[in-house]
């Protein structure tokens, strides 16, 4: 394997795309663009149509996909891009209006940052994690620009069929590569009086599947799966959610013993009340040395005191599921037991530690 994929994996793909609408062409030529209608209206048919055909067929397929849009159309198109945000899809940023960055100094190219950076958070209240340079320029110090502004990967780069890592100062930068053969511009993009013509679907569709076989067999890829700031937003409140059940547990026992199916139920019910959407699987309450058995379910069974109690409480929002594991005791907890949960924490803190972004579970 060229790339530790998760298991059982051999290769990533990604289905991409750049709304750039009229954002390019303002930027190359500003006066045509000020001045002629059919141009504009040209490069509107992209987010006036064709953004929810595609949307449809992403949804037909269960698929996720990845939007790199520019400040100019999240400004000039905000219901549109709010429509991919709520869709779910990972939005990454591709300049304010297009820029080409070889066209700009230092100085400039970070202002243009700036400036697109604050159009997210003005329209959207997002800070995009993805970034792909309009036009696929980089200048030799971009990568660092990223890394300063928090972004975790660009994918702008044809250095490489799978991921790699740009260095920067600040550590590294990872590149998700892109290519010109999987590019639909150089096949479909007509500029009159030009000498390429408008390819054939069919062979397009050729090329791309004999490139695909090509990839799975080089366990290529083209990105990386990576978190929305959505997504985080989701998990972190079902992990409120699953800290509260375990704060309530912890009020129970200390009233008395109750039945694990007592704890389970509850824990439920007060999670459903407060927002969750469901349980990730049924919530496991056991007590006693046969605790660690897996998916032990809730019994009628006392908890007894001295007797280590292990609750795992998953719940659900808007399909995130935050699995929270936790173990009790009853007054003392023995010996051995607080022996193996200071081991297990260590290993915890050390793992912890070691967390890096863009590191993959089996690392
Ligand atoms: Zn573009």
């Amino acid at each position: 394997m060229r790339f530790p994929w998760p298991e059982p994996f051999q290769c990533a793909a990604v289905l991409s795309f750049d709304v750039d609408a009229e954002s390019a062409y303002v930027f190359s030529n500003p006066d045509k663009a000020a001045a002629q209608l059919a141009g504009m209206e040209e490069r509107r048919f992209g987010v006036r149509t064709g953004v929810a055909r595609i949307l449809k067929l992403l949804d037909s397929y269960g698929l996720p996909a990845s939007f790199f849009v520019p400040g100019y159309t999240i400004e000039h198109h905000t219901e549109t891009t709010r429509t991919l945000l709520h869709a779910g899809h990972e939005l990454g940023a591709h300049g304010n209006v297009h820029e080409a960055l070889d066209t700009l100094s230092p100085a400039q190219e970070e202002q243009v940052l700036k400036d697109q950076l604050a159009v997210w958070q003005k329209y959207l209240n997002v800070r995009p994690e993805g970034y792909r340079s309009p036009a696929w320029e980089l200048n030799v110090g971009t990568p660092a620009l990223l890394k300063r502004y928090g972004f975790l990967y660009d994918s702008s780069l044809m250095g490489d069929d799978i991921p790699y890592d740009l260095d920067t100062p600040s550590g590294p930068l990872m590149e998700v590569p892109v290519q010109w053969l999987l590019d639909d511009a150089p096949l479909y993009r007509h500029i009159y009086g030009s000498s390429n013509g408008i390819a054939d679907p069919d062979r397009v569709i050729r090329m791309w599947s004999q490139e695909f076989k090509g990839m799975y067999a080089e366990n290529g890829c083209f990105i990386l799966e990576i978190k929305g700031e959505q997504e985080i937003g989701y998990l972190r409140q079902a992990n409120r959610l699953a800290m509260q059940g375990m704060e309530r547990a912890r009020a129970m026992l200390v009233k008395g013993p109750a039945t694990e199916l007592e704890l389970a139920v509850q824990l439920e019910a007060e999670a459903r009340l407060a927002g969750a959407d469901g349980f990730g699987y049924p919530t496991l309450v056991s007590c006693g040395t046969k605790m660690g058995a897996p998916h032990s379910p809730a019994l009628l069974r006392r908890v007894e005191p001295g007797k280590p109690l292990r609750i795992a409480f998953g719940p659900t929002v808007e399909g995130y599921t935050a699995d929270v594991v936790r173990t009790f005791c009853l007054g003392q907890p023995p010996a051995e037991l607080v022996r193996l949960q200071n081991g297990f924490l260590e290993a915890q803190e050390a793992v912890i530690r070691l967390l890096r972004p863009g590191m993959l579970c089996p690392s």
